[in-house]
């Protein structure tokens, strides 16, 4: 009797090894609108497939699952996937090295998976009020992971570009009474057009601009006809400190913890830093690992890269990766949400 209790299945799992959880999230929490295809409305069951549904368009004829084009999209140890999600969430971002020896998984499937979980948490988008904190924060251009480069020139570590303007990898931290954005600008010297891109439309009703005096910043408040307020003026703001220690923060937890993230993704680890750090997402396993977006956007990263290198570097885009998937451009995307 005590050796079938040893080796009686984990009680919480189907027969197929499917968690509950799992099962929960195929049955009940995807909502299954339109085809992820062409975005049709018209699909009907089209059989099983393991343990869930399948579906097909009327329109396209295709067939998906529930789960397509989300972040569970092609994960076979889906119920690993969810853990580690869960493992992010509650314990913050360890290394690569660690997940791989705590979840017993690949390398490679440890930062996939790390990056499909960062995508899919949502960007706080919404516009600035009152008066704002902004300063700029920069890392080397990084090519981190990337096959093919000269040693030196994958994370810049070569004296020439620690003093070179143009390998410098701007994010622009911006921060209101309420909320806070930390965007990735551009590599090279920080100019006024590239706040205007990133976040004219969202400061069209601010009232002031405290931010380090810089010409380019004292530009952008100029243009904008609104009170430009020097840093140093304001040293003792508690306010202002704390938005100055955060963004160090996150400069020291890419440099020393994570040893340099590749250009290529820190867009993705500025919304994460700031959401963990603020506390801003929720448990995000079921929510926002199924949305539809994410799997078409993970697929399409290199060419958002490539289109971010040829416009706001004076860098050559080289040596791109050969990791190619045939289905990303054929996804109908209805929510798609622009991270460059
Ligand atoms: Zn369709």
């Amino acid at each position: 009797m005590w050796i079938f209790i040893i080796f009686a299945p984990n009680i919480s799992f189907m027969s197929n090894n499917v968690s509950k959880e799992l099962l929960n999230i195929y049955q009940k929490v995807i909502n299954v609108k339109h085809c992820p295809w062409c975005g049709s409305l018209e699909f009907v069951k089209h059989g099983k497939y393991k343990f869930t549904v399948r579906y097909k368009c009327k329109n396209c004829r295709r067939t998906f699952l529930p789960s397509t084009g989300t972040s569970l999209h092609y994960i076979h140890k889906k119920d690993l996937f969810l853990s580690y999600a869960n493992f992010i969430q509650r314990e913050g971002m360890v290394s690569l090295k660690k997940m791989c020896k705590r979840f017993e998984i690949a390398p490679l499937t440890a930062f996939d998976w790390r990056h499909k979980i960062l995508m899919s948490i949502p960007l706080n988008d919404k516009n600035f009020l009152g008066e704002i904190f902004m300063q700029d924060l920069w890392f080397l251009f990084n090519q981190k992971g990337r096959k093919g480069i000269p040693n030196s020139r994958k994370t810049g570590n070569d004296p020439i570009f620690l003093c070179d303007d143009n390998f410098k990898t701007r994010i622009l931290s911006v921060k209101d009474n309420v909320r806070g954005e930390m965007k990735l600008s551009n590599v090279g010297s920080l100019e006024k057009q590239h706040f205007q891109r990133l976040f004219a439309k969202k400061m069209k009703k601010i009232k002031a601009i405290t931010c380090p005096d810089m010409e380019c910043f004292k530009k952008f408040s100029t243009n904008r006809n609104t009170n430009f307020i020097n840093f140093e003026s304001k040293i003792n703001n508690s306010k202002i400190r704390t938005f100055k220690i955060q963004n160090q923060m996150f400069k020291t937890w890419i440099n020393k913890r994570l040893k340099g993230v590749a250009t290529k993704y820190i867009a993705m680890y500025c919304n994460y830093f700031l959401g963990f750090i603020t506390q801003s997402f929720e448990p995000f396993t079921k929510k926002y690992l199924i949305q539809k977006n994410i799997w078409p956007f993970y697929t399409l990263v290199e060419e958002f890269y490539a289109d971010f290198v040829t416009r706001y570097t004076s860098l050559e885009y080289a040596f791109p990766t050969k990791r190619k998937w045939k289905t990303s451009k054929l996804y109908y995307l209805k929510e798609w949400q622009f991270r460059y």
